[in-house]
């Protein structure tokens, strides 16, 4: 078994990201710019987004963060969206999920201008990357193919197993594998809640990607030999055993399917932090003009 390792990778490109931000610094005067929008208190939430402007600054970027209380309105929070879309010194906007029960979050993701949507969820960019034209891909599917193509993952004619079909990751994954390009030429099968003995499937799979936040769900005994393992599951439980006060695990049974895979991401130290180069990828070549021009 051979890790896919999430620390090592990040480190390489953040360190390319941070030599092309240079280079726009030098050309324009300007940093590239990405601003989190954060509604609430979620423990999850929080801890995401701090990372994420941290991440922003040690490439040299420009991070912004707009927050308001959980009981803000869906208007004023659309009314902010729109001045950010307007603001010609901002490259990328995101606005952590979830949302408030009271706010729909489809509103507010249709409503970040697509040439700005370094999350890649608007549906602009969800049906340019289906039609394989530039677009921004969302940012955990976008680090996973980073990752795959890193250790030369071969992937063409391979059965893939995403289980999982949120938009955020499973549903864009899928799509991702299926694509005629690398990574991609996949036959690809996507289990939900509602797939009955998906072990059936799993079992078949060359490639298991799964994200259902149930921790230790695949086990050993769903997995075949030399199965390719993506876990992208983050399940925080609270510990004594660490100084944060918890304790991250996976959707895979690290441990027993470790012992079968030919690779596979540990948790963590695997897609976390891939997700988060997705993001910068995304936002340098919003500034670049790369995808939209
Ligand atoms: P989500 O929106 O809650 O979606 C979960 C998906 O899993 C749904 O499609 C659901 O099916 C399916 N599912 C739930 N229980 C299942 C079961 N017992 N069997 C089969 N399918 C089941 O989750 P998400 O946002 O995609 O996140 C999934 C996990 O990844 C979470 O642990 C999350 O924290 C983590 N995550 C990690 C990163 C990262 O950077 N590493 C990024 C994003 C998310 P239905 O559609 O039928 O309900």
């Amino acid at each position: 078994m051979e890790l896919l390792d999430g620390k090592y990778v990040s480190e390489k490109v953040k360190v390319e990201i941070a030599a092309e931000a240079a280079k726009i610094l030098a050309r324009t005067g300007r940093k590239p710019h990405l601003v989190a929008v954060l509604v609430g208190h979620d423990g999850g939430s929080e801890t995401y987004v701090a990372s994420k402007m941290k991440n922003c600054e040690a490439v040299g970027f420009k991070s912004s963060l707009v927050r308001y209380e959980g009981d803000v309105s869906e208007e004023e929070l659309l009314n902010k969206v729109a001045e950010l879309n307007a603001d010609a010194d901002i490259d990328g906007i995101i606005v952590q999920l979830p949302l408030p029960k009271h706010i729909d979050p489809e509103k507010v993701t249709e409503k970040i201008d697509h040439r700005k949507d370094v999350d890649g969820f608007h549906p602009i960019n969800l049906g340019r990357m289906q039609r394989n034209l530039p677009s921004f891909i969302p940012a955990t599917p976008y680090g996973i193919t980073l990752m795959l193509k890193e250790y030369n993952i071969e992937t063409s004619g391979k059965h893939c197993v995403v289980v999982g079909r949120s938009n955020i990751v499973g549903s864009p994954m899928s799509i991702l594998m299926a694509r005629n390009t690398y990574p991609g030429n996949c036959t690809v099968t996507v289990c939900h809640s509602r797939t009955p003995d998906i072990k059936k499937f799993t079992l078949d799979a060359d490639i298991l990607i799964v994200a259902i936040g149930k921790k230790n769900f695949i086990t050993a005994d769903m997995v075949k030999e030399g199965v390719v393992v993506i876990d992208v599951g983050m399940n925080r439980e609270t510990s004594t055993l660490t100084k944060s006060g918890f304790k991250l695990f996976g959707d895979v049974d690290f441990e027993g399917v470790s012992q079968k895979a030919s690779w596979i991401t540990p948790v963590p130290g695997g897609v976390g932090l891939m997700t988060i180069i997705g993001l910068l990828k995304n936002t340098l070549a919003s500034a670049n003009k790369q995808v939209y021009p």
